[in-house]
């Protein structure tokens, strides 16, 4: 699980002000769940996901992962962010196999095979190959995310992990992340400003405000419910 305990996050600004961007922030988040972190633009998802991965420590309260206070990242908390961090010197089926080598028990046969599965399903099999630098920014983003929900950590930190991709992308992604999710059970955190995104895949939605971010409300999805990517619906049963 993992407890974040009365955060408080500021920043100095170049005015030299302080600028409090989280503001009391509780959340228990539970081993294998799904959670989202929804809210406008600059209200601190990023800053609480960096805190969460240890990138970043709070100015005060803690947060307690797997029963071990965060102080710095850890390979148990892989993070992906906007920007795909892919090795430039490794081929699109080396990257994604650099994955699953890190864990998985597997031989190098079973991981090529696994690797190249996924590749299929997101229609980047014929670039197996090729270099990142060969790819498309959105291509790249694909081959990254494959490469992080492979690599099994016990909880996956994803900052808008799809928003650089197109609509058919996104949703094959989608897939794949819940498809990996439902397998392995990994605590998963991802941000968006996307509420159709967050109704979607999310079991928890954290719904945060701004000026300061403070968490306004926690909706605690049902996880059998048959997932549409519509959210009018569901918005209408929450008021
Ligand atoms: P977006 O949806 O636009 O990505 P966000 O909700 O992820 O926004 P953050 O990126 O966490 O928001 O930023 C929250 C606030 O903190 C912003 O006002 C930002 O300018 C400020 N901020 C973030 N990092 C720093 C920093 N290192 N130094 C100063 N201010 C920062």
């Amino acid at each position: 699980p993992i407890e974040v305990k009365n955060i408080n996050k500021s920043f100095i600004s170049k005015k030299n002000d302080q600028l409090s961007v989280l503001k009391d922030i509780n959340l228990n988040i539970d081993d294998g769940e799904l959670v989202c972190l929804l809210g406008p633009s600059g209200c601190g998802k990023t800053t609480l996901l960096r805190l969460i991965a240890g990138l970043d420590q709070p100015t005060s309260g803690e947060i307690i992962a797997n029963g071990e206070k965060v102080v710095e990242p850890s390979g148990d908390r892989a993070v992906i962010f906007q920007q795909y961090s892919l090795f430039p010197w490794l081929t699109v089926l080396q990257n994604v196999t650099f994955g699953l080598e890190m864990t998985n028990k597997g031989s190098k046969e079973e991981n090529i095979e696994t690797a190249e599965r996924y590749l299929t399903r997101v229609g980047l099999i014929d670039f197996k190959d090729s270099y990142p630098h060969e790819l498309s920014g959105g291509m790249k983003q694909r081959v990254a995310i494959i490469r992080s929900l492979l690599n099994h950590s016990p909880i996956l930190l994803m900052d808008e992990p799809f928003s650089a991709l197109d609509m058919q992308n996104r949703h094959k992604l989608q897939e794949q992340l819940i498809g990996v999710w439902k397998r392995f059970e990994n605590t998963i955190v991802f941000v968006t400003h996307d509420v159709d995104e967050a109704v979607y895949l999310a079991d928890k939605i954290v719904i945060m405000d701004k000026n300061p971010g403070r968490i306004n409300k926690i909706i605690e999805v049902d996880i059998e419910r048959p997932r549409k990517r519509d959210s009018k619906e569901f918005i209408a049963l929450q008021e």
